[in-house]
């Protein structure tokens, strides 16, 4: 049923800053560490006094230009830095500093796959700025206080073009910027504790028609959810809007994830004048082409890139490789544990990658937990793998010994749960004792027998079933099934 919203196309640029993982700050040399106690990472520098220099942290564009390099951005040879005046409680020296008009990297892209084909998502600039302060709202009920040990903590702020169409598309454009910082190693991609963040530009316009709509701008987003939420229920606001005769003015919003509602918090008059200028205390950033060939010569392999090499090294399957490499601790840890298997050959591989996309995503969803808060090692996972391939075990069997292994809190201890379960668990290859449990079970459902012989030959499956249950996973199912036929057939 089409409803008023299919007249209407949305139009959506994303703003993402991320914090770049440098040891020290952007202009100062403190230390950026997130758990140090409040207000004891500063200096004169990074809060501003008069009189003091600022100078740039050299990792600082080397970052940025991994990333620039990574969404297929031109690289500024000469930029500069700005000065952007405000004052706010958590930016007591009155300005930030940032890039304005000659942004480190510009006019890059990246490809987001949506129905099954791809499209391109345009990146306008990457910039490389401070970041500020944070207020503390929960201390007290009276006072805020305030903690300056993120002030000067440097950010890079990646702004898309107007190219992404629906709130699926900027999900799409906004793992595949996580996933690119993350494999960078210049961020830890987090938008629940703000290493990340994501402020989305929105606008609707009736389809068919060229011309942009107004947009409005969703500040502080802090989870995927939230981004999907707020443009959905901006696009819908904006859209009802209209329908009733009203126009969109340009506001700054704010989406609260309780009423899953939009809502202004200034509009365009009150905006503020920020009076940009060239920041005088420092210099040009220089960026000559040998130090960009070097971070070039330096880039990981993009994911992309791993899941064909995957593909072919591992010949797994296309959706496995889809799976393993989409996060890159998922995709590394996997390959570590190829590194430790006895056997490597492409069934030991398989079982290797059976037992993260299944076993390891299980827990990790069951318990909510991330992978290294799985203490599985390497080795032992190798060895459930080298278990498996080489037909010790049954992949039911696996199953089961994974979950004891799980509760192993040492290598060692895990190990030898292995070992034990291993013992109990190993396949049964024996056809007269797998024969023993085939007849037993024959016997025991001889109105499945008699339909089976009349015809019904998918009943072979519900006797595999309860003899595998039978011989509590143990038997060799590719004999179950030999026997099974042969013995129905007489
Ligand atoms: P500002 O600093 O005012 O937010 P920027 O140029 O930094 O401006 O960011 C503008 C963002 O808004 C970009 O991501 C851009 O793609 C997006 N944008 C521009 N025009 C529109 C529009 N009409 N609808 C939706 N998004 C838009
Ligand atoms: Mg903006
Ligand atoms: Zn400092």
């Amino acid at each position: 049923m089409s409803t008023v919203y299919d007249k209407y196309e949305s139009v959506i640029g994303l703003e993402v800053h991320a914090q770049m993982k440098t040891n020290t700050k952007a202009f100062c040399r403190c230390s950026t560490d997130f758990h140090s106690s409040p207000n004891s990472n500063v200096c004169p520098i990074c809060l501003g006094y008069p009189g003091t220099l600022p100078v740039l942290n050299q990792e600082l564009v080397e970052f940025t230009i991994r990333m620039g390099l990574a969404t297929n951005c031109s690289i500024r040879e000469v930029s500069i830095f700005a000065r952007k005046n405000y004052f706010y409680p958590d930016l007591t020296k009155g300005y930030q500093i940032t890039q304005f008009d000659t942004p480190i990297c510009f006019d890059g892209h990246l490809h987001i796959q949506t129905d099954g084909k791809e499209k391109r998502i345009g990146i306008t600039r990457i910039h490389m700025e401070e970041d500020a302060g944070k207020s503390l709202h929960d201390f007290s009920d009276n006072d805020t206080l305030i903690d300056f040990n993120r002030c000067g903590v440097p950010l890079i702020e990646i702004v898309s073009e107007p190219d992404i169409r629906s709130s699926e598309e900027a999900y799409l454009y906004l793992s595949k910027i996580r996933q690119r910082l993350v494999y960078l190693g210049i961020n830890d991609g987090n938008l629940e504790e703000g290493s990340m963040r994501c402020d989305a530009n929105i606008s609707v316009r009736l389809k068919g028609t060229e011309e942009f709509g107004t947009r409005t701008e969703v500040k502080n987003l802090n989870s995927f959810k939230n981004v999907s939420e707020a443009i959905e229920a901006e696009i819908k606001r904006q859209i009802d809007l209209i329908e009733d005769g009203g126009k969109v003015s340009y506001q700054t919003m704010t989406y609260n994830a309780k009423d899953k509602k939009t809502t202004a918090t200034r509009s365009k008059e009150e905006a503020h004048d920020y009076r940009y200028f060239p920041e005088p205390d420092l210099v040009k950033v220089r960026v000559d082409k040998d130090w960009i060939s070097k971070v070039e010569n330096e880039l990981p392999e993009f994911p992309e890139a791993r899941r064909s090499r995957f593909i072919n090294e591992y010949s797994i399957s296309e959706s496995d490789a889809d799976e393993l490499t989409l996060d890159k601790f998922f995709a590394d840890k996997f390959e570590s544990t190829i590194g430790f298997l006895l056997n490597k050959n492409e069934r030991s591989y398989r079982s290797v990658a059976n037992i993260f996309r299944v076993d390891i995503k299980r827990i990790m969803n069951e318990q909510k937990l991330s992978l290294d808060e799985i203490h599985l090692t390497d080795k032992v996972l190798a060895m459930l793998a080298d278990s498996v391939s080489s037909g010790t075990i049954s992949a039911t069997a696996s199953k089961e010994i994974f979950n004891h292994i799980l509760k192993g809190k040492t290598e060692e201890e895990q190990i030898s749960i292995f070992k034990k379960s291993e013992e109990d668990l190993s396949q049964v290859s024996d056809n007269s004792e797998i024969e023993i449990i085939v007849k037993k079970i024959l016997a025991e459902n001889p109105g499945e027998v008699e339909r089976y012989k009349i015809g019904e030959k998918k009943l072979a499956g519900f006797f595999v079933g309860k003899i595998m249950q039978e011989s509590k996973g143990k038997a060799n199912p590719k004999i179950v099934n030999e026997l099974l036929i042969k013995i129905l057939e007489i």
